[in-house]
Order: structure tokens, then sequence, then C-alpha cells
């Protein structure tokens, strides 16, 4: 059965209509897996699964402070466990937890925890009538338990608008994602780039500048390539965490 599937089943086995976060610790439970955190003395490793003496038990790093990612940790474990994945241990680092790793099993893990976290069913009517904004991020973000990021990734994969989203930490760009009618019509600066200086998200790292909706900015300052080649309108909404130094800026990009 596919990742997605699977989740859907163990959200229809254990009757889950709304944050599915909060029924984690229930099918554990049900399951009779061990659930523990532990300090793996490493924060790359954000958590596991081991199976020993016929029972399973799952380990999250007490490293991870923040909810959303603990959820998203027990969600990723837990769909090693449903979608029995062969192996004695998982260890899965921050990498692994991400789209781009090249792992089968992690990719399955993620894309479990994605639709069980965030199922389509709830969160596409949402994604599609609310405005792309972090108005809609919050709230999406408060009512199922995950991080900002995952959030909007998933906001992303149903809106029908032009809008990209780029993370950044300390100037350099970590994270990047298109909705689906954006993909393979611009290209936007590279992971590993750095933020230009005459962007808001920069503005907004170094000054106590706040901003409150969508601004026009010089599309070179994000977007490399219109492979379309008719004009563009850049629009950019960011918001820095000063303490952490990363930044989250949402795109609208309109062509004219
Ligand atoms: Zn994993």
């Amino acid at each position: 059965m596919i990742p997605t599937q699977k989740a859907q089943q163990v959200l229809r086995d254990f009757s889950i209509s709304s944050s599915p976060a909060l029924s984690i610790n229930q099918i554990f439970e049900h399951y009779n897996i061990i659930y523990d955190e532990m300090d793996y003395g490493n924060s790359n490793y954000m958590g596991s699964l081991i199976r020993a003496k016929g029972k399973t038990i799952i380990l999250i790093n007490t490293d991870i402070k923040n909810a959303g990612r603990i959820n998203f940790t027990k969600a990723h474990e837990l769909g090693h466990f449903s979608l029995n994945h062969k192996g004695q241990q998982f260890e899965c680092s921050r990498t692994d937890m991400l789209d781009s790793t090249r792992k089968p099993l992690e990719l399955e893990a993620n894309q479990f925890a994605k639709e069980f976290l965030l199922p389509e069913q709830m969160v596409k009517p949402i994604s599609m009538s609310a405005p792309f904004d972090f108005d809609t991020i919050k709230a999406i973000s408060n009512e199922f338990v995950v991080s900002k990021l995952v959030a909007v990734f998933r906001i992303l994969d149903f809106h029908l608008g032009n809008y990209a989203f780029i993370g950044s930490k300390h100037g350099v760009i970590t994270h990047l994602r298109m909705s689906k009618s954006l993909v393979g019509k611009i290209n936007i600066l590279k992971l590993g780039a750095s933020i230009h200086n005459k962007s808001s998200a920069y503005e907004c790292l170094i000054s106590n500048f706040r901003m409150t909706g969508y601004s026009s900015v010089d599309p070179k300052i994000w977007i490399t390539r219109n492979k379309l080649g008719s004009a563009i309108s850049l629009k950019e909404y960011s918001r820095a965490d000063k303490l952490s130094g990363s930044v989250l800026t949402l795109l609208k990009v309109d062509f004219l």
C-alpha cells in the first residue's frame, strides 16, 4: 500500500476527524509501542524506531523542543511501523526527514507523516480558499500542531495560485518550495545561496522592520530565470525570527 493510502487507513481505523497529531500517543498504546524520549547527545538525530525481543520502541531526541517537530518525528516513526518497513532499527536524521532525502524508506515515512498529520481531505479545502499568508500558516500550524515549515509545504501542495516559499537562516537559503502552478515557469535562487541585501527578508533580519502584508519587489532579487518570457510582477512577504536568524519568505508571482 502506498504511504498516503496507509496514513488514510490509520486515520479511518482510529476514527480521527481532526488534529491527528493529538491521537499519536493513543495509536502507540494501541499497538503496544513503547514511546520514550532520549538524549542522543547529537542534535542531528531526530528519532528512532527499534525492534527488539518482540517489542517496538519509538524514541525521540530530547534535543527537539518544538511541538510541531516532535509530532512530525513521531508520525515519521509511526510511518516506518505502519508501512512494515523491514529492519531492526531506523535511526532518522534531520536530512532523512526532508522531502529531498534519497533513501526510499525515509521518503515513504515522510509521505506517511505528511498525510497523517495534514490529511488532504482536511487541509486541501482550507488551502484552496484561504490567502497564502502568515495568518493561514499560523492557523494550520496551530490547528494540526505541526511546525510552520510543514504547514507551508502542505498549503503549497494544494494552493492554486502562483506562490513560492523560501526559508533562510542567517541569510542563507535552507528551504524552497513552489505551488504546483508555478513549477516549471520560473527558477528561484538555489539552496545555499545568500538572500539579496535589497530583499525585505534581509531588512527584516537586520532591522526591526515588520511586514504586515505583501509588498512589490524587483523580481531579480529572487527569480533567476523566467521561462515564460513574459513580464513578471513579484510581491514579497517576509517574517523573521531574529533569535534563531530564520526568515520565512512568501512570494507571489504575477505574469503580466
Ligand atoms: Zn526514518
